[in-house]
């Protein structure tokens, strides 16, 4: 279920990725990342959890999503969160050409500067990508994968059996996947603040990419 060590031909072939955030002795940060949103009524939600540990988290938004909901998209930036692009429509990369998915980021690109968003940058839908396209772009921006895969969309999951997986993998610069969706909201909505409660009783400071 989780991701914690990545097997060694995934760094070679992509050597740009990010799988961790930064993080020192005196600062140690933790970073919180929703992908999938806006989606009303569970982006609220999370923007509340995070708000009631002063956190700040990363959210990798669908572009139609966006464009659905801009007052929502608008929230998360007010609430002191930054975004990153998540393709225009979910894009599966090992299902497309290089020039639909080079679009397909393009497109999502296009909706966060027509909105006045500073994208933190991307992170592939499914954590694919392929050789073809992947040097074009880390050209242009980082490539943030994860650490930690918590499953929430996985609804067959028991949320204890997450929360203890997840506590016993959380350390500093972990990188967490939540997913701000309908689907994912039944264990989101227990493991959440859950791991929120327990980085910030160890000191953990969950902060933006
Ligand atoms: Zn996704």
């Amino acid at each position: 279920m989780f991701i914690h060590q990545i097997p060694s031909l995934i760094p070679r072939i992509f050597p740009k990725l990010i799988w961790e955030g930064n993080h020192d002795q005196d600062e140690p940060n933790v970073y919180f990342t929703f992908d999938d949103g806006p989606c009303p009524e569970i982006t609220n939600f999370v923007l509340d959890e995070l708000n009631k540990y002063e956190a700040k988290a990363s959210f990798f938004c669908i572009g139609k999503n966006m464009v659905k909901f801009p007052a929502l998209t608008q929230q998360i930036l007010a609430h002191g969160h930054r975004i990153g692009n998540h393709t225009m429509n979910h894009a599966n990369a090992w299902k497309m050409n290089p020039i639909s998915y080079l679009n397909e980021i393009k497109a999502c690109d296009d909706v966060m500067a027509q909105m006045g968003i500073e994208s933190i940058g991307f992170r592939p839908p499914y954590g694919r990508l392929r050789p073809t396209f992947y040097h074009e772009i880390a050209e242009t921006q980082p490539i943030f994968m994860w650490s930690i895969l918590t499953g929430d969309y996985n609804a067959s999951l028991d949320a204890t059996d997450v929360i203890a997986s997840c506590k016993k993998a959380i350390k500093p610069g972990s990188i967490l996947v939540f997913h701000d969706s309908l689907k994912a909201f039944p264990l989101l909505k227990n493991i959440l603040p859950a791991l929120l409660q327990h980085c910030v009783q160890n000191g953990l400071k969950p902060i933006s990419l």
